[in-house]
C-alpha cells in the first residue's frame, strides 16, 4: 500500500468508490470520467506502478486480472464486445501509476485508437 495513492486507497475501501469487485488480490470500479458507457478499471490491490514493474511472480496475478474483466463483461451484458486497455508510461497515456486495466463497452469501438 502507498499512502498517497488513490488506488491504493480504493483497493483498501478506504474511499467512497463503489466497488464491483473486490477479492484478496483483485479490484474493479467505474471509472470516474467514462469514455464508453461501460467503463471499468480492474486493478491489483498491490501497488504494481506499470506493467513494466510487474514481474515474473506476478503471472497468474496478470491473468487474473483479465479474467475478472471478462466475468464482469458478462455480468455486465456485453455480449456484443469490449476493449481491454492497459495504458503503460508516459508516452503511453498513463496517468495514474498504479497499474489498472480499462473495460470497455457499449459503444462501436474505433481502430487505430488515439
Ligand atoms: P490512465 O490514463 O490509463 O492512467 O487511466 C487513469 C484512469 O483513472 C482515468 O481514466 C481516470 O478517469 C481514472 N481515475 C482517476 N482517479 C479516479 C478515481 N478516484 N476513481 C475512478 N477512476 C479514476
Amino acid at each position: 500500500m502507498t499512502e498517497h495513492c488513490i488506488f491504493c486507497r480504493i483497493a483498501q475501501g478506504e474511499t467512497d468508490t463503489e466497488r464491483l469487485y473486490a477479492s484478496d488480490d483483485i479490484t474493479a470500479f467505474r471509472d470516474l470520467r467514462p469514455q464508453a458507457p461501460t467503463h471499468i478499471l480492474v486493478i491489483p490491490n498491490r501497488h504494481i506502478a506499470s506493467l513494466d514493474e510487474a514481474r515474473e511472480d506476478d503471472a497468474a496475478l496478470l491473468g487474473r486480472m483479465m479474467l475478472v474483466a471478462q466475468h464482469l463483461t458478462a455480468e455486465l451484458g456485453l455480449d456484443r464486445g469490449y476493449r481491454l486497455v492497459l495504458n503503460t508510461g508516459a508516452q503511453g497515456g498513463q496517468s495514474v501509476f498504479h497499474m489498472h486495466l480499462h473495460v470497455l463497452g457499449g459503444r462501436q469501438m474505433q481502430w487505430p485508437p488515439g
